[in-house]
């Protein structure tokens, strides 16, 4: 089995994310940046199913400014075989990411496209979704476990019901949940390794996709500060406090 995986750059997790003065984005300059968190987890399903011997190659794909050569170092230094930086200035939309991946997908022609189940930049959660729609492959999103069976795989999927299992023939889509594994630190030698894996550079352009912006961006802000909450000493008082805010809602 061929596997693509598409992997995100973004402001790291870890950082306490700032709105431009101008309110015309998230600040990103000199600020730590680093793999969609989801996508490490698509990247560990991938080599894992490398390791159990399901998959012989692993082809990681990234879009977006030269810098986000990093991301897919670390995907290499986890155990990728190769990568693919398609580099693109500025916001490239979620519909342009799915158009551009489905162009490497009828290049690359792989069994199965890993991707995170959603960018924490935009939360948007659509290019899987979008991805599967413009192939016309069947999707699992959300997983939790990939297994496979015969000549598919049997995904469980996180959903808001519980968990729901679901099979899925070759080739398809599908997005990674937190719980589906422990994604990997490479050891020292593997990152040394990756730099010497095939990473292909090329422009957006070559892929023939109009990334023109459908969506006009009016202003970012910053959510409110969270107000100081109250110690209350019995279940009596929290009662009444929940009585009277209530109160104060009817009242609206
Ligand atoms: P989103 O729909 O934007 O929340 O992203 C869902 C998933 O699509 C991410 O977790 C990535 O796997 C993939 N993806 C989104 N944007 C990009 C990008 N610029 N380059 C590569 N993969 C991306």
């Amino acid at each position: 089995m061929k596997i693509l995986v598409a992997v995100k750059r973004v402001v790291d997790h870890a950082v306490r994310v700032r709105v431009r003065p101008d309110g015309s984005g998230v600040e990103t300059e000199n600020v730590r940046m680093s793999m969609n968190p989801f996508d490490k987890h698509a990247v560990e399903a991938a080599v894992q199913l490398a390791e159990a011997g399901h998959a012989t190659e692993i082809v990681v794909v990234s879009i977006g400014q030269k810098q986000s050569n990093d991301v897919i170092l670390t995907a290499l230094a986890m155990g990728a075989h190769r990568g693919l930086l398609i580099e693109a200035d500025g916001r490239v939309e979620t519909l342009a990411v799915a158009k551009l991946l489905e162009a490497v997908v009828a290049e690359e022609k792989p069994d199965l496209v890993l991707l995170g189940k959603q960018a924490v930049d935009d939360d948007s959660n659509q290019v899987g979704q979008m991805l599967a729609g413009l192939l016309d492959w069947p999707q699992a999103t959300f997983a939790s476990e990939i297994k496979v069976l015969g000549q598919g795989l049997e995904v469980t999927r996180e959903v808001d019901y519980g968990r729901a299992t679901v099979a899925v023939p070759l080739p398809a889509i599908v997005t990674a949940d937190l719980r589906l594994n422990t994604p990997r630190n490479a050891a020292l030698p593997m990152v040394m390794k990756a730099r010497s894996k095939p990473l292909a550079v090329r422009p957006a352009a070559d892929f023939g996709v109009d990334l023109t912006p459908r969506l006009k961006l009016e202003k970012v802000s910053p959510p409110p500060e969270r107000t100081a909450g109250r110690r209350l000493a019995t279940t009596a008082e929290l009662v009444a406090a929940i009585n009277s805010e209530l109160a104060e809602l009817e009242a609206l």
